[in-house]
């Protein structure tokens, strides 16, 4: 085991081979807050990647309804409870990580889902958790009952279990950026990594007798185009780019930006130990403790912040470039009310309004003589 500097957690820990980060590392920024869980991206996965025989079941990509959906059954909690208390003081994880508290002659603490675990891909959907409203109680801030769609993919770690816990040495992270892949020519489906990886991002074909997994659509990558389930979000809630450690951070490059200049963008988990590499906007209207054991002590300080978007121009203008170009952005600059990104050679590729222009409807229109359609 080496010592590994891990900043999510604010120390160093235990993993089962030497620090070694790649060039640059792919990101992510998900907010959670505009996610309508339509599934879009899920289905642009689906039938790019995995609609061969023995993928049936792979969801490289999903969306789940949080606290009660799962995908596989119960991922994170049955981990969670497998590891135990989880304390943090102030910014430092006190607990153990996975790798850490790995079982004698194993890499990483984990479980294999059975076959039923993957049977309902969206259970739980839309299942509230909280008081019921009953009886003409109406709604209300912070929300009775709540839950939030949670969009997620291979984090891409820094520190991956499923590469750590591979016999065959068959998963690799590509130095140039940082994306996680299985070398199918060597895996021989011992499913390591599917018991691994605490997120359950890697699915064992039984076609083919390899694992299989996200690979961050990595031809796409290679043309500084965004992966297929950032480029068909409807919800526009996805920013795909590249992210620094916390004291290189540029704070003209979205990610670094959002994650460590504003610290608005939160990783999933990071007490398990892995440096994931997609962030979270956490959702506005759940349950501190909740969103505190998901997303770590940051979460406050987050919201805090996401909450005052509308009077902040240069988060509002960030956040309204999601989705708006199939290219990586990696600059970005405001000019007034207009937000500008910029591609890796400074090019100009995309300029978004700060706030959309309002066009507001009378109910007749004296001009033309006519009363619009659909203005009741
Ligand atoms: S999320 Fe899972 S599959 Fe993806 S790199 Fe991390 S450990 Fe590996
Ligand atoms: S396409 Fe976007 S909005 Fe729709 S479910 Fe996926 S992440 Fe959510």
């Amino acid at each position: 085991m080496s010592l590994v500097r891990n900043w999510q957690i604010g120390r160093s820990m235990s993993y089962w081979y030497p620090e070694s980060r790649p060039r640059r590392q792919f990101a992510a920024v998900f907010d959670v807050n505009k996610c309508i869980a339509c599934q879009t991206c899920t289905l642009a996965c689906k039938t790019t990647w995995t609609s061969g025989k023995g993928q049936e079941y792979m969801l490289w990509n999903n969306v789940e309804s949080k606290p009660y959906g799962y995908y596989p059954l119960g991922w994170d909690v049955k981990l969670l409870e497998k590891l135990g208390p989880q304390p943090w003081e102030g910014k430092q994880y006190k607990g153990r990580t996975i790798f850490e508290a790995a079982e004698a002659g194993e890499r990483a603490l984990g479980w294999r889902p059975a076959e039923i675990d993957y049977a309902h891909p969206n259970v739980g959907e839309d299942d509230c958790a909280g008081q019921q409203i009953v009886d003409g109680a109406w709604y209300q801030v912070p929300h009775l009952s709540w839950f939030f769609y949670l969009a997620r993919i291979c984090n891409h770690c820094t520190y991956p279990a499923c590469l750590a816990s591979c016999p065959r040495g068959s998963i690799y992270k590509r130095p140039e950026d940082g994306i996680v892949l299985v070398d199918q020519g060597r895996c021989r489906g011992y499913q390591e990594c599917v018991k691994a990886c605490p997120y359950k991002k890697v699915f064992f074909n039984p076609m083919t007798g390899t694992s299989e997994k996200c690979l961050a659509c990595f031809p796409k990558i290679e043309q500084n185009l965004a992966p297929q389930c950032f480029l068909n979000c409807i919800g526009k809630i996805r920013c795909a780019g590249f992210v620094h450690l916390p004291e290189k951070a540029d704070p003209e490059n979205p990610i670094d930006y959002l994650v460590h200049v504003r610290k608005v963008a939160l990783p999933l988990f990071p007490q398990l130990g892995l440096e994931p590499n997609v962030y979270y906007v956490p959702p506005l209207h759940a349950p501190l403790p909740f969103l505190e054991q998901m997303f770590g002590p940051g979460v406050h300080e987050a919201l805090a912040t996401y909450r005052k978007a509308a009077t902040d121009p240069d988060l509002a203008g960030l956040l309204a470039l999601f989705g708006s170009t199939e290219q990586i952005v990696h600059r970005f600059k405001r000019r007034g009310e207009t937000m500008y990104g910029y591609d890796d050679r400074g090019h100009e590729v995309v300029k978004v309004p700060i706030r959309e222009p309002v066009q507001v409807l009378t109910s007749f229109d004296p001009r033309r003589g006519v009363a619009p359609a659909n203005v009741t």
